[in-house]
């Protein structure tokens, strides 16, 4: 007569598999959501990038209004200049024109900074967009390989519940519940071996008596230690 502790062995196989399925398919939408967030990073960079170029463009538009200014007083000066009555007045105009010019030019070479700046942007945001086309391709394809997975899984776990619920059908009904509670209870094993006269689910030493009940299919022997259900094969 095979020991009635062989059918449970069976079925604690398919319950701690069961349980790595489940836990699986918790996991699988976290991973989902950490590679959405490694995109989110992207977007963010190129977003960045993007606002950079902005503010590049709209100060450099600013100084070009700003030397505009200066042109049209330069233009001013000149017909001013023209029209002078006095040798001072004249001078005065002078003055003031080569005043403006240099406001100017110290606005043109603030320009050729920005024009500089700009262009880094530019190729900055050239690099930024495929950055994130390639994490846009990735992560389609990972979440992809995600999903296959999760449909895997789960067909798995509907197989492995059924085949559960046909060998569960088999068993003692007060032995399934000592089962079922010591096996939420410890979390991993509810029925251990005996090997080399020690407990496999706590590595106790066990004595004698109980390494020879554990052989016996009429007996249903406790480790002392753990209080794990024992089986002997030996
Ligand atoms: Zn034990």
């Amino acid at each position: 007569m095979a020991h009635p502790l062989e059918a449970l062995l069976v079925l604690q196989e398919k319950d701690r598999k069961i349980i790595k399925l489940k836990r699986e398919i918790r996991d699988i939408p976290a991973r989902k959501a950490d590679i959405e967030k490694q995109l989110e990073g992207a977007k963010k960079r190129l977003e960045a990038a993007r606002e950079t170029l902005k503010k590049l463009t709209a100060d450099l538009k600013q100084l070009e209004v700003e030397a505009g200014t200066h042109r049209e007083k330069i233009v001013k000066y000149k017909q001013q200049q023209m029209e002078a009555r006095t040798n001072d007045q004249y001078r005065a105009f002078l003055h003031e024109i080569a005043a403006a010019e240099k406001v100017i030019s110290g606005l043109e070479d603030r320009e050729l900074v920005l024009m500089e700046q700009l262009e880094s942007s530019k190729k900055l945001i050239s690099e930024r967009e495929a950055e994130l086309k390639e994490e846009e391709d990735g992560i389609g394809e990972e979440k992809e390989m995600l999903e296959e997975r999760l449909k895997e899984v789960q067909e798995d776990l509907e197989a492995m519940t059924a085949e559960r619920e046909r060998i569960t059908s088999a068993v003692n009904h007060s032995l399934l519940v000592k089962y079922t509670r010591l096996f939420l209870n410890k979390g991993d094993f509810a029925i251990v071996q005996v090997e080399n006269d020690h407990c496999s689910g706590c590595h106790m030493r066990l004595p004698p008596q109980i390494i020879n009940d554990a052989l016996n299919p009429d007996k249903l022997v406790i480790c002392n230690f753990c209080g794990r259900m024992l089986l002997n094969r030996r």
